[in-house]
């Protein structure tokens, strides 16, 4: 049977009064416009009627800004533009909006019910005050478990997106960070490594020696780390790192953890990481053979084969992956055996 594709029809909302100076954002550069939208209806509705054909569901994503920041009047703009077009199209089943923590309380709430809203994403980025402070988001941790308790309440889909790498912040800090968020049951996560864009504060922080920014290796340590914690407690992470796509020019990147395949390198440490965890509890003699499930052989493999070649050296085996259709459940990603 077809698997069912989800897509997101995103909508970029310039937040362009953002009173806020959060030190990695250029939102105009990130979002890729600073234009306001003239004629929601007829973009959304022209959007949803090109939609390809393998996708069988789609939400309206409004993502760039702050988008319960914008202003009432503006907000009932997007948000009724639409709902019209979901009452149209039986494929749009969603809308979904990004925002930051204190941009939430009741009022705005019954507004994003009264439309359809079905999924907030809040723009957590850390939960220790030192790392908001620094990073001048202008609210604290405690904004976050607030208004994430109250979106959980309304009913809406809860995402929460974090960062690691901000000015202060640390492995312990991020750690501490993906287990407070995970603590909260969002519905799911976003997780990236600060990456430093030209014309922010933070590119001039990096340009003045004070702040160092992540190295891609680093980037994905802790992003896989992060992500442990997560599908452990069974939360889903929708995005790991930011895509090429989110960037307008190439040259917009001046550091941090930025990676064309950032995600994919994550998921390969995790499997690289539960392949060393077997090993060490077990006595497999040298010829080894992998099981991952379908699909999954260059995770297991990583980029230039660097799993496999790291683990045959380190523990002196001989490594075969081999492919099956589902893993027993008590395996995760992979399942080591001796070869015949
Ligand atoms: S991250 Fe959000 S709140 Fe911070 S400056 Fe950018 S748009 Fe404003």
């Amino acid at each position: 049977m077809a698997k069912a594709l989800h897509a997101n029809i995103p909508v970029f909302v310039p937040h362009l009064a953002c009173p806020n100076d959060c030190v990695f954002c250029n939102q105009r550069r990130i979002s890729g416009t600073a234009e306001v939208i003239a004629d929601v209806y007829g973009f959304l509705s022209k959007a949803a009627g090109e939609l390809d054909e393998k996708f069988t569901s789609a939400d309206i994503a409004f993502f760039g800004g702050s988008f319960t920041g914008i202003g009432e009047s503006e907000m009932r703009r997007y948000l009724s533009a639409a709902k019209r077009v979901m009452e149209e199209n039986p494929k749009i089943t969603g809308i979904r909006l990004s925002t930051r923590p204190d941009y939430i309380d009741e009022n705005i709430l019954d507004i994003l019910r009264e439309y359809g809203v079905t999924a907030v994403e809040l723009g957590a980025q850390s939960f220790c005050d030192d790392v908001l402070e620094l990073s001048k988001r202008g609210h604290r941790a405690e904004a976050i478990e607030k208004a994430s308790r109250l979106i959980k309440k309304y009913g809406f889909s809860l995402v929460l997106q974090l960062m690691t790498g901000l000015p202060g912040d640390s492995l312990e800090k991020t750690l501490f960070t993906a287990k407070s968020a995970a603590a909260l049951e969002p519905d799911a996560v976003r997780i990236y490594p600060c990456v430093v864009v030209k014309d922010t504060c933070l590119a001039d922080m990096m340009q003045a020696g004070e702040y160092e920014p992540l190295t891609v290796d680093e980037a994905v340590f802790r992003a896989a780390e992060m992500a442990e914690i997560f599908i452990e407690k069974g939360i889903k992470i929708l995005r790991i790192g930011l895509h090429s796509s989110d960037l307008v020019q190439s040259d917009s990147v001046l550091g941090g953890g930025f990676h064309p395949a950032l995600g994919e390198m994550v998921i390969s440490r995790l499997y690289l990481k539960e392949a060393e965890k077997q090993l060490s509890h077990g006595n497999f003699g040298q010829n080894l053979i992998f099981e991952v499930e379908k699909g999954c052989i260059s995770k297991m493999n990583g980029q230039k084969r660097c799993n496999i070649l790291h683990l045959e050296e380190k523990y002196g085996v001989k490594i075969k992956i081999s492919e099956v259709p589902f893993l027993d459940e008590s395996f995760r990603f992979v399942k080591i055996t001796k070869s015949c």
